[in-house]
């Protein structure tokens, strides 16, 4: 169960909420955000006579019972899509599906405003790019770093597109979200606490990705850390968790697209490249995603795969792209078929 406070609620009253949840033998976890208080009911169930006792008193707006473990991600807590703005355009809801396309990693000023125009020219609403990358190995490339997110903002000006690139550590929050326009949280990451944290004290939306071995459940509360700061603009992404597969990198878990989109409010990007591992797989599942519900894709795109210095093996040409967008568009036009609500039989 949680408790919305009203926005002008006092500390005294929430005070007051915390005493009387206390005295039913149980516990509270307050959350502060930007709007307004919330209080959450941990600890065991809660009686009906709480529920109602705890809506009388001052200072609260509304007593929500939620069966979920996080609570600020849950559609119970929030029965509205969450949308949210990049740019000029919308992710979430019925908005279109937003493509998201760029290297995994920024290179030369070159590679990354070429790549910007293309896949701009084809579709594409957001420039993606690695500038601090995580990777296996030490000794494998890892990324530009500052001087990546410049060569970002100099395609942004170029094409006018905004930029999503990850921010590895807690210590590079400020730069990443001086240059880029939303803070990617990589699967290596996701649960990485303090990162999420903190960007949740930023104004800029949040892409959280899927960890490499997480359940959705896992994924969720980790989401909660970034809305439980005051961040309400979290993006999720599937990019695939690790099976016993080994043909393809990882196993895009498709299913947990509609899972996501029945649990929770956010917004849903799929990211076959990392999903697949394989270029020639990426057009099938960005479409299977966008016929399962995704909000938006993520895509790697390079001029010249062959030469790319991360995941070549992955990354789609801009021709290829292009074909994709094609074939995302003509999925898209019928996705609206597979939004209809089922009936659950009667039991
Ligand atoms: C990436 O987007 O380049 C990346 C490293 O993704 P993930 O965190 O999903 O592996
Ligand atoms: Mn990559």
């Amino acid at each position: 169960m949680i408790i919305v406070m009203k926005q002008d609620a006092t500390q005294a009253e929430i005070d007051g909420v915390t005493k009387r949840v206390k005295e039913a033998g149980l516990r509270t976890s307050i959350v502060t955000g930007a709007e307004r208080t919330i209080v959450g009911i941990i600890g065991g169930a809660v009686s009906p006579d709480l529920g109602s006792s705890l809506e009388r008193l001052s200072g609260v707006m509304q007593v929500l019972r939620v069966s979920r473990p996080y609570k600020l991600a849950s559609r119970e807590f929030h029965p509205e899509d969450t949308v949210v703005k990049i740019g000029d355009s919308f992710i979430g809801g019925d908005n279109p599906v937003m493509v998201m396309a760029g290297p995994c990693s920024v290179e030369t000023e070159k590679q990354i405003v070429e790549v910007a125009k293309a896949v701009k020219a084809a579709g594409a609403k957001v420039l993606r790019g690695g500038a601090f990358k995580p990777r296996t190995s030490p000794y494998s490339f890892r990324g530009l770093k500052v001087d990546g997110l410049k060569l970002l903002a100099k395609a942004r000006e170029e094409t006018g597109l905004p930029i999503i690139t990850e921010v590895l550590d807690t210590r590079d929050v400020e730069v990443v979200h001086k240059y880029s326009d939303i803070l990617q949280v990589g699967a290596r990451n996701m649960q990485n606490f303090n990162l999420l944290d903190e960007v949740g004290k930023q104004n800029k939306p949040v892409m959280l990705k899927r960890g490499l071995s997480a359940t959705i459940e896992e994924w969720l509360l980790a989401a909660e850390y970034v809305l439980a700061q005051g961040n309400h603009n979290v993006i999720l992404c599937e990019r695939g968790i690790r099976t016993f597969e080994t043909y393809t990198r990882n196993t895009l878990d498709l299913s947990a697209i509609p899972v996501v989109r029945k649990v929770s409010h956010l917004p849903v990007v799929s990211d076959p490249s990392h999903g697949t591992g394989k270029w020639y797989l990426v057009p099938a599942m960005a479409a299977a995603s966008v016929a399962a519900g995704a909000h938006g894709l993520i895509i790697e795109v390079h001029p010249n795969p062959d030469q790319a210095k991360s995941d070549g093996a992955q990354s789609l040409t801009p021709e290829n792209f292009a074909l994709l967008m094609e074939q995302v568009r003509a999925i898209s036009k019928v996705q609206g078929l597979s939004r209809r609500p089922l009936t659950a039989a009667k039991a």
